[in-house]
């Protein structure tokens, strides 16, 4: 198996490589019929009020790291609340028609204030932020994703950090959350031959840390899993054979009038089959649903 880094000029002149996001990754795991949805039918999903919170805290704190790092305060930071709502309003036509509840805004503040009790932004200088990764395993299978930040200490060692702002049970999403910076840590360590030493789960609800330490060996594997994975879904497409695999997630599911666990009907599968999927950009996705 022979692992490279993608030169910025060869993924957007070069070969085209079926490419695999976290999140794509993910979702063929929680549910292979999901995965079709999303990827293959490309069937459109309205964010929840829950989602556009996720997106709009994600904002302000890649925002927030603009400021010097002594104006980097909590009032800062929720002052910068209206200012990424009113962008995301007029940028992302999904936001445009949602109803989202009178405290929303505030809700999003208070996550922020949690934000600042885990963590003490003044003193961080992040190496790199909303920062699109990737890196060509097995000369056949690009493998790309946003890492929220990457936080480099003076010694080169790498911490991968993800936000998590969700209003789901976080044990639901606990396994993905840890799949998604497996992954980054996969390209990281292929990319830049460093293992990160930390992934950083950070849950702005419950104001809560979690780390995680991998080891080369451990991503070693983990690569193989993902080259199964892939492996997996060429087979499905070729056959055009998604089944539902029914769990909790479920409920934050956008497709259940179309899946058959819930008495729906797929639309027919693309004729000819599809060839594999190559996501040009990765979508950035909704923070904490199902995406
Ligand atoms: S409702 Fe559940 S089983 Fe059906 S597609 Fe969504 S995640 Fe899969």
């Amino acid at each position: 198996m022979t692992t490279e880094a993608v030169p910025a000029a060869e993924v957007e002149a070069g070969p085209v490589y079926p490419s695999l996001s976290p999140s794509r990754a993910a979702d063929f795991k929680t549910c292979p019929l999901l995965y079709r949805f999303r990827t293959i039918d490309r069937l459109p999903e309205t964010p929840s009020p829950d989602q556009a919170r996720g997106t709009l805290v994600h904002a302000v704190l890649e925002r927030l790291f603009d400021l010097p790092a002594a104006a980097r305060t909590v009032s800062a930071a929720t002052d910068l609340v209206d200012t990424e709502w009113r962008r995301m309003l007029e940028e992302v036509p999904e936001v445009a028609g949602l109803e989202v509840p009178e405290e929303f805004l505030d809700s999003a503040r208070e996550l922020l204030t949690g934000y600042f009790t885990v963590e003490d932004p003044r003193r961080l200088e992040p190496a790199e932020r909303e920062s699109l990764i990737s890196a060509l395993v097995d000369d056949q299978l690009l493998i790309r994703g946003y890492v929220d930040r990457l936080d480099v200490s003076p010694d080169g060692a790498l911490r991968v950090v993800d936000y998590k702002t969700g209003g789901a049970p976080r044990e639901a999403f606990e396994a993905r959350a840890l799949f998604q910076l497996k992954f980054y840590a996969l390209v990281l360590w292929r990319t830049r031959g460093v293992v990160p030493r930390v992934l950083r789960l950070l849950y702005l609800k419950d104001a809560e840390v979690c780390d995680y330490s991998p080891d080369a060996e451990e991503l070693a594997r983990f690569e193989r899993t993902l080259l199964a994975l892939w492996q997996a879904i060429e087979r499905a497409t070729a056959a055009g054979d998604f089944r539902p695999k029914p769990s909790r997630l479920c409920g934050w599911c956008s497709h259940q009038a179309v899946c058959p666990a819930f008495g729906g009907t797929p639309p027919p599968f693309p004729s000819p089959r599809p060839p594999a999927p190559v996501e040009v950009e990765p979508a950035r996705g909704w923070d904490d649903g199902v995406g």
